[in-house]
């Protein structure tokens, strides 16, 4: 929906809302807010609400701390919890400098300067249709979060109705009364996991959304007693969660992906725009795979891709065609995992298909075999690459990716490095309950 200011007021005003949340995103992609009484809203609306940046991470530092928040009107969404007359609503912010200059540090912002070279492309919306997963645990009874499930359900599994389907319901509930249109949920393959996808929109939206989309889920989950967690490992031997990001182009209505000219009816387009994430693929690691437990995700075996390749049928590579054709034409980009900040990730992916575009790249030929069970000198010879196997190894071609840090913008860029660097440096020190079972009485 389209928001105006009259319109945020009138609606306040019916759903008796009292609080707003002013929010956006840090460079980790955890969303934070400053709230507001609606005596204060337009001040807000007025760009007029300051915070200090440099309590944020990765933003600025102390001596140029002053920010503003610019709430984006169409983000406008009054949450269905709180009593009736003391509602909440939300609005997502981009981030401006007192100057009025939007922040380079601001991912959200960063994705919409990315979204804005579009046009000169001749292109008119970028979108994205995600699948986000996410397991439910219980909590213990002091109230934290284990890693206890509590169904013994399946991928699509029509178990004796439980708990987690429940609360997965009421979270669709909740979401479609939200405005999202969800288009499944279901039940994944891991005990206690669950998949809720949601219509494609522009990416900016999207990203949006899968911002509400993670708060919602958490608080819900909360109801039931229960921890939701979109943590890409969480255990040892299962699946783990990914995000995966269904793409396409459009310009106008036209979904510029598809050619029914073609053989595979994907169009030249759609070929580059692969073969620039393709070649992009390692540095793209980095933000799409952001935490050192997203390579615990990204290893053979469990549907998560480990090598830089794409199909038009298998599951197993970085990149898969689905079968639907038209206006559902979309490259299906599977490495990504629901930690990933989503306007660092696809503000690098764009950048990465893009360039593709721009400079007419030819993709490789497709392959249609299980990758997981091809030989390592199949792989070789395939000229099939792998992808980083650790966040350190994926900063390190984030460092040489020029491309990928245009995308990112260089504030982000820099920031995003040094503390995922020291995050990388604080794991690499733990002595883990792997290494003392294994080790300790052997030694
Ligand atoms: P699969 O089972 O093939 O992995 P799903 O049906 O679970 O895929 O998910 C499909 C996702 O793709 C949804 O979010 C849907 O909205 C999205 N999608 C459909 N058409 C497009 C498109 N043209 N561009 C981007 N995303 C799309
Ligand atoms: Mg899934
Ligand atoms: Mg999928």
């Amino acid at each position: 929906p389209t928001w105006t200011r009259e319109a945020i007021f009138e609606d306040a005003q019916e759903k008796n809302v009292h609080f707003i949340r002013l929010a956006f995103s840090d460079v980790n992609g955890i969303l934070k807010n400053v709230e507001i009484p609606v005596s204060q809203l337009d001040k807000a609306l007025d760009n007029e609400m300051a915070f200090d940046g440099s309590s944020i991470d990765g933003f600025v530092r102390i001596e140029e701390a002053d920010m503003k928040l610019y709430p984006d009107l169409n983000t406008w969404t009054v949450f269905p919890w709180g009593s009736d007359d003391r509602k909440v609503a939300i609005l997502i912010c981009d981030i401006y400098t007192t100057d009025g200059e939007p922040f380079a540090g601001d991912p959200r912002g960063n994705l919409r300067r990315m979204v804005e070279k579009l046009d000169d492309l001749g292109f008119s919306a970028f979108n994205l249709g995600p699948e986000p997963e996410f397991f439910l645990f219980k909590l213990a009874e002091d109230g934290n979060p284990t890693t206890r499930v509590n169904d013994v359900g399946g991928y699509f599994d029509v178990a004796p109705v439980d708990l987690g389907e429940n609360c997965r319901r009421e979270i669709v509930l909740i979401l479609e009364d939200l405005g999202f249109e969800i288009e499944a949920s279901h039940h994944e393959v891991a005990i206690g996991q669950h998949e809720i996808d949601f219509k494609y929109t522009d990416v900016v939206d999207a990203c949006d959304k899968i911002q509400l989309f993670k708060l919602i889920v958490k608080t819900v989950a909360r109801k039931y007693n229960l921890h939701a967690t979109f943590m890409p490992k969480p255990i040892y031997g299962i699946n783990g969660s990914g995000m995966h990001c269904n793409m396409s182009l459009f310009k106008g209505s036209e979904n510029v992906f598809f050619d029914a000219d073609s053989e595979t009816q994907l169009s030249e387009t759609a070929m580059q725009f692969i073969a620039g994430v393709l070649e992009h693929a390692k540095a793209i690691t980095a933000v799409a795979n952001p935490i050192v437990n997203s390579y615990k995700r990204l290893v053979s075996g469990y549907e998560a891709p480990v090598n830089i390749a794409w199909s038009t049928r298998n599951r197993s590579p970085l990149i898969r065609i689905p079968a639907a054709r038209g206006k559902s034409t979309r490259v299906e980009l599977r490495s990504v995992d629901p930690a990933a900040n989503p306007y660092l990730a696809l503000a690098a992916i764009l950048g990465a298909g893009l360039k593709g575009i721009e400079d007419e790249m030819v993709a490789p030929a497709p392959i249609s075999r299980n990758v997981y069970k091809m030989t390592a000198d199949e792989l070789v010879n395939g000229g099939i690459d792998k992808l980083p196997s650790s966040l350190s190894r994926a900063l390190d071609e984030l460092e040489i990716d020029s491309v990928v840090q245009d995308a990112l913008g260089a504030h982000i860029t820099a920031n995003f490095i040094s503390s995922k660097r020291i995050e990388c440096q604080e794991y690499l020190h733990q002595v883990t309950d792997w290494e003392l079972n294994t080790y300790l009485e052997q030694y």
